[in-house]
């Protein structure tokens, strides 16, 4: 069994979600510094937008907020940053949702796989070697190296199934 979510509980619960916000840029930062990569400032800040909470966030909605900050950001250019924050394993993309989700523990290589609510939207991220290994060996019996493996499972959290 998996201990838990990487993200704890499930919803989150009641936290203070800037400690999360924090640690994210915190960890972003050292993460770009030891691997080379620039921080810049419009990075950080669709990052921290990215993690304005524990749900997903469309590119639109990040380009709107930018642009209401005053930055007149074009869409390629926060899809670029964005490209970057995946490329940098900060960043999930969502295909299902055609959203991005904050990767809450960037700094160790995981396989995710996402548990989504249709109810409330919340996003879950599991690392659960077990079934990136399953789905590796079925994969390898027809020949073929899987490289990236992103799993998204549709369904409802606690507290959605109670209402
Ligand atoms: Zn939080
Ligand atoms: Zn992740
Ligand atoms: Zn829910």
């Amino acid at each position: 069994m998996n201990d838990a979510t990487i993200a704890g509980a499930f919803p989150p619960q009641l936290h203070d979600h800037g400690d999360c916000v924090a640690q994210a840029l915190e960890t972003a930062d050292k993460l770009c510094h030891d691997k080379g990569l620039r921080f810049t400032q419009l990075r950080k800040r669709v990052l921290e937008l990215v993690w304005t909470s524990h749900k997903p966030v469309g590119a639109y909605d990040i380009l709107e907020k930018l642009n209401r900050e005053g930055r007149k950001a074009a869409p390629p250019t926060v899809y670029r940053a964005l490209e970057f924050l995946i490329e940098a394993e900060l960043v999930h993309r969502l295909d299902s949702l055609n959203a991005f989700v904050g990767c809450a523990d960037p700094s160790s290589s995981h396989s995710g796989q996402f548990l989504i609510c249709r109810g409330c939207r919340s996003v879950a991220e599991l690392d659960d070697s077990a079934i990136s290994d399953v789905v590796n060996r079925a994969a390898a019996d027809l020949g073929f190296a899987a490289v990236h493996q992103m799993l998204e499972i549709q369904g409802l959290c606690k507290a959605c199934q109670k209402s």
